[in-house]
């Protein structure tokens, strides 16, 4: 019996992923959500798709809405305070991002899923206080039935 330290196992379990990445990337290669062009670096996205995905300039403190000045809290929020503390939104909803949101929402593609969820991980890294959790808005199962 072979016994493997964790950082070797983790080694060979990364050389594993790797491999199976690049036979992946080269049987289904990566194709544009928006464009269906080639993807870029591993994600089902372009390069000038992603950078058409454009965040708020200015936003709502609280609720992050676009607003035409920066730190701010709008009228809405200063009305009735929320029952959250601050929504953070990777991206302004218009056409590229719409369509990202879409894919997973109206034809369930769910590698958008991953690939949001990515972006959001990245985007996370440069929160002072992380978020105590994250919440899926829960899809009624007649919506869902009516979508997929
Ligand atoms: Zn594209
Ligand atoms: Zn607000």
């Amino acid at each position: 019996m072979v016994h493997q330290t964790p950082k070797l196992s983790k080694l060979i379990y990364r050389k594993r992923n790797n491999c199976l990445k690049v036979a992946q990337s080269r049987l289904y290669p990566y194709a544009c959500f928006i464009c269906d062009k080639l993807g870029h670096n591993g994600l089902d996205l372009c390069n000038a798709c992603l950078q058409n995905l454009h965040s708020n300039q200015h936003s709502c403190l609280t609720c992050d809405i676009e607003l035409a000045s920066t730190n701010v809290t709008c009228a809405r929020c200063l009305k009735t305070t929320p029952y959250f503390d601050k929504i953070i939104s990777l991206y302004r909803y218009e056409r590229h991002s719409a369509v990202l949101i879409q894919s997973l929402k109206f034809q369930a593609k769910h590698s958008a899923a991953k690939m949001m969820g990515t972006f959001m991980a990245a985007e996370f890294k440069f929160l002072e206080t992380k978020p105590d959790a994250l919440i899926a808005a829960p899809l009624h199962a007649k919506r869902l039935r009516a979508r997929v």
